[in-house]
């Protein structure tokens, strides 16, 4: 046998998960997609008495646009659903490409980006391109909501900013000012049904003169505990003029800014070199996108 014995509900509304998951929370794992949650406890790393199914939550599904406030996309929304959205496919684009690169059509079909986020892991695939979108978080609490930005809420290896009665409710991606873009790279082996060696996201934006740099996001996944943003150097490259100088502090800052480890898939020397490079080729792609006026406002 896998595990221990546990139980499992499946509320048929919003308000029945939230007094559910208010009662049992300490017992109880929400589960999603289940294709983090059943690896971790057929491999015991975790034995919850309850299992919360929110599969189903028609209140939690669904993708909208609004100018004003940006993208909102539900937390119980499979990644699958991400990937094909048009608004995504309009708006976030370098969300729609990341989407595609998580696992299997399978896996996407089941998996939610919740999950993705949740399960907190250094190496996941959306939450370099949240951070790069300055991503807010809705977090359904025991008394209503509260927001976080996506940079405040991955704390430690597999640890993240919820409380105990906290859920992840939805992601707000501010509509991009003029003249900005995000751009998503990502290393593996091999094109398909692997985790990433390495990924990023990068977020550029260019003053009205068009060619200096007025707000960067440079966040790193798989060099680090969590993923996160290279803040000393965004902070250097704010204000500079684009060029070689400019690309070079990028490719150079990011891999001084990243903390990376041996494992089995890469060497932290390897993963050092490689960033850069990433930096870099994210930056182009922004520049392409700037170039082509796809996120101006
Ligand atoms: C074959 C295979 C290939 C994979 N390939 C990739 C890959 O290429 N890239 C990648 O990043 N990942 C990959 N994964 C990992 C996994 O599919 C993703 O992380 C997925 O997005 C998890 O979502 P889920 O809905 O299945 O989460 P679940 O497994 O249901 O939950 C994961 C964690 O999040 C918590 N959780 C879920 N929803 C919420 C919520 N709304 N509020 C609070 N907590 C919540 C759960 O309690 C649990 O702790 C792969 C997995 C498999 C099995």
């Amino acid at each position: 046998m896998h595990g221990e014995p546990f139980g499992y509900e499946k509320p048929a509304s919003l308000r029945e998960f939230e007094s559910l998951f208010a009662e049992r929370g300490e017992d109880a794992k929400i589960l999603a997609g289940g294709t983090d949650l059943f690896v971790l406890i057929k491999e015991r790393l975790l034995a919850p008495r309850l299992l919360i199914d929110i599969s189903d939550l028609p209140e939690l599904r669904g993708i909208s646009y609004d100018p004003g406030e940006g993208l909102t996309i539900m937390a119980g929304t499979k990644v699958a659903e991400i990937e094909r959205s048009a608004l995504v496919r309009e708006h976030a684009p370098a969300l729609a490409f990341a989407a595609a690169n998580l696992g299997s059509n399978q896996v996407r079909w089941m998996a939610t980006m919740a999950g993705n986020v949740c399960h907190a892991s250094p190496a996941a695939e959306t939450p370099p391109v949240l951070l790069a979108h300055g991503c807010e978080l809705v977090i359904g609490t025991p008394g209503g909501e509260r927001t976080l930005p996506i940079s405040e809420f991955f704390l430690a290896y597999r640890k993240t900013a919820l409380q105990a009665g906290e859920y992840l409710k939805a992601f707000r991606l501010p509509p991009l000012p003029a003249r900005s873009a995000v751009a998503y790279q990502l290393r593996g082996l091999r094109r398909a049904m692997e985790i990433d060696m390495l990924n990023m996201g990068i977020y550029l934006e260019l003053a009205a003169d068009g060619v200096t740099v007025s707000d960067i996001r440079l966040a790193m996944g798989s060099v680090g505990p969590v993923t996160y943003r290279a803040r000393g150097t965004e902070q250097r490259l704010k204000g500079m003029r684009l060029g070689e100088e400019f690309m070079a502090a990028a490719g150079a800052g990011v891999a001084e800014e990243a903390t990376p480890i041996d494992d089995m898939r890469a060497s932290a020397a390897y993963r050092n070199r490689v960033i850069g490079v990433l930096a870099r080729r994210g930056l182009e792609q922004c520049l392409e996108q700037i170039g082509k006026g796809r996120g101006e406002a």
